[in-house]
């Protein structure tokens, strides 16, 4: 595949933005070489400068559930923009958005819009500090909650990528405040608990881990993080930045029965623009500025051409009844596909799904949290990418990263993507 025109283009970002990104793992060196530029999207695949297609498994990171270019989302954004694109007063929009997300996650009672996931849990944070009046947060290893200082620590998604330990720049006191325990150990969360007797403000968890790959909850445990929240006065923040909308019309709350107090959305939420949001009990969601006193705020927030593709992109998700039966068949198949694939070549290999995600992991081994994750060959991760990304097939460029699939991914593209999968792992013999 000739990739000239995308690799002239990222010599000339490198001398103009760090890395050549503007997000780290967009750089591919979780597996080497170098990204594709993209010049256009449509339905499941994307098109790089060269004119190359690849069936699209990142889907902008989680947003594109609906596939690219959809046109009733470009219709909303295109209609909505004629009579202005942002005004900083409030529109009736953003309350139709806080409706419909209240009806789709009820857990929701009230909603407030920010602009990026990141924003989203350093708010709920926040505020589940000034609820409580308490100064820690305990956070999961190798799960990934956006760029905040306190939320760095053992973090997953590109932090993992790039092997980062501690990012200079975030201050050892407030690295401090971050309590971690290895995801779907209830044993060591409820041992922090009993160490730090009432000095734990809120737990923030991804309910199913998907920057560290996706790795599914064990039973019992989201129920025995309620519990343990409830027991201990503490705030259960369910991150479904990620799952939201992806792993079930309601998120992962709903699929597995469990209800946080609060909850963090993004990615689907914008339908492909940048919003996200937070919400939650009522009576913590209060306490928010202007009605009560923690502050925040965002000239951006509730923009009107985010709130119009996001508003479509649910209200369409909402009149697809069958769509999430078909995604968590689909991303089963290719789960299950993959690993036989891989194993008939000769490579160890599990892999897990639920809803539009899924991953696969270079080991024979159980994935369960970030310590089996890392145990997996990512190089040999790398080597695959590479097959498939020559094949037309795009996985996410790092063996930390989830993929997705979308209501464009058919039961066809699912076989054409296992046939690329026996070819690429026929080559790497
Ligand atoms: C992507 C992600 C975030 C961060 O969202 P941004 O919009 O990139 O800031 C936070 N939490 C989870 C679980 C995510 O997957």
């Amino acid at each position: 595949m000739n990739r000239t025109r995308s690799e002239a283009l990222f010599e000339e970002a490198k001398g103009l933005i760090p890395g050549g990104v503007n997000s780290p793992v967009r750089a591919f060196r979780g597996v080497g070489g170098t990204p594709f530029f993209v010049r256009r999207a449509y339905g499941p695949y994307l098109e790089d400068e060269d004119g190359n297609r690849y069936l699209d498994f990142i889907g902008s990171w989680g947003p594109m559930i609906l596939g690219h270019a959809r046109p009733e989302v470009l219709e909303a954004i295109q209609r909505t923009a004629a009579d202005g694109t942002s005004f900083g007063c409030p529109t009736a929009r953003e309350s139709d958005m806080a409706r419909l997300i209240r009806e789709l996650v009820p857990s929701m009672e009230m909603v407030r819009m920010v602009s990026s996931g990141t924003e989203a849990t350093l708010s709920a944070i926040r505020l589940a500090r000034g609820f409580t009046g308490r100064p820690k947060l305990l956070k999961f290893s190798g799960n990934y909650h956006g760029h905040g200082d306190s939320l760095l620590v053992d973090a997953g998604s590109g932090v993992a990528t790039l092997g980062i330990p501690a990012t200079p720049g975030v201050l050892p006191e407030v690295a401090q405040q971050t309590l971690t325990a290895p995801f779907n150990d209830l044993d060591a969360t409820a041992a922090l608990f009993h160490r730090f007797v009432g000095e734990i403000a809120a737990v923030i968890v991804e309910p199913v881990a998907g920057n560290m790959g996706c790795i599914l909850p064990q039973p019992g445990f989201l129920e025995g993080l309620r519990a343990l929240c409830t027991e201990h006065g503490a705030i259960l923040i369910f991150d479904e930045v990620m799952t939201g909308f992806r792993v079930a019309l309601g998120g992962a709350q709903a699929h597995y029965g469990v209800s946080p107090d609060l909850t963090t959305l993004g990615k689907i939420v914008g339908g492909g623009l940048p919003a996200a949001a937070y919400g939650g009990r009522a009576d913590i969601m209060a306490r928010i500025a202007p009605s009560g006193d923690i502050y925040q705020a965002g000239t951006l927030s509730g923009n009107p051409l985010a709130m119009a593709a996001g508003i479509t992109t649910l209200e369409l998700l909402k009149g697809m009844p069958g769509l999430y039966a078909d995604l968590s068949r689909r991303s089963a198949r290719l789960a299950s596909g993959l690993v036989e694939r891989a194993h008939a070549a000769g490579f160890p290999a599990t892999a897990q799904s639920v809803g539009g995600m899924f991953s696969i992991f270079f080991t024979n081994e159980p994935v369960t949290d970030y310590a089996c994750a890392k145990r997996a060959d990512a190089a040999l991760f790398g080597r695959f990418f590479h097959q498939m990304l020559d094949r037309g097939f795009y996985l996410a460029p790092s063996a930390f990263e989830a993929a997705f699939i979308g209501s464009q991914h058919s039961d066809e593209l699912v076989e054409e993507t296992l046939d690329a999968a026996a070819a690429s792992f026929a080559a790497l013999r």
